[in-house]
């Protein structure tokens, strides 16, 4: 069993595009700290590509997004689990993350909230803290239209360099802003940064419940 470093991070997305969403700024400020970033999705969203797109198109979009982030191939694991069936699948979710309790030794876990509404996301929240809970710091991302409540409890600040680079990123799903996706909008990512930034005095920033900190 590896020690607990924290200069590793595991980033816990269940469709491709929700760690962006929530955290792309503070991934792309993380790896330029030089931080060790474990990316896991645990669906490609298969059931959601538009129709005249073949199947695999959005597992390639997030092939884009870390070629985009320079990651080596070590540094993300796809599944393949399907839209809205992750409840069905807790148990395997729960064994994957426990397995890389062992194998990556996170310092930070960083996913979904538990006032996330989207199955899915509430089955990766829940198993997250379940797997990780006497570990490693948890902390949750926000996607405000999946909350009815959310917790501003963290902040982490962001320079314009990063929200851009969260938006080019983001600009790799195709299959999605094609669905004129309002949260895909430059508007929003800059607004939504611009806000949290405003709440603490910073130019950007985005927003994270805390779960566990541990240090
Ligand atoms: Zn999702």
């Amino acid at each position: 069993m590896m020690n607990k470093d924290s200069k590793r991070i595991l980033i816990l997305s269940p469709h491709t595009d929700d760690a962006e969403l929530g955290c792309g700024g503070t991934i792309v400020k993380l790896l330029g700290k030089r931080k060790k970033i474990l990316w896991i999705v645990f669906s490609t969203a298969e059931e959601s590509v538009p129709k005249n797109f073949p199947k695999n198109t959005i597992k390639n979009e997030f092939l884009e997004v870390c070629k985009k982030l320079n990651l080596g191939d070590e540094q993300y694991m796809i599944y393949n689990y399907g839209v809205r069936k992750l409840p069905d699948f807790r148990q395997e979710i729960l064994e994957i993350l426990v397995k890389l309790k062992k194998d990556f030794a996170p310092g930070l876990v960083i996913g979904p909230s538990l006032n996330d509404y989207h199955q899915d996301h509430l089955v990766v929240a829940n198993e997250m803290i379940r797997a990780f809970k006497s570990s490693s710091s948890i902390i949750s991302y926000e996607l405000p239209w999946n909350h009815v409540t959310f917790s501003n409890q963290m902040f982490i600040t962001l320079e314009k360099k990063h929200v851009t680079k969260k938006l080019e990123l983001l600009s790799s799903y195709k299959s999605q802003v094609i669905k004129n996706r309002s949260y895909f909008s430059s508007e929003f990512i800059f607004g939504l940064a611009k806000t949290r930034g405003v709440q603490i005095n910073a130019e950007y920033a985005e927003a994270f419940e805390v779960i566990r900190w541990i240090d």
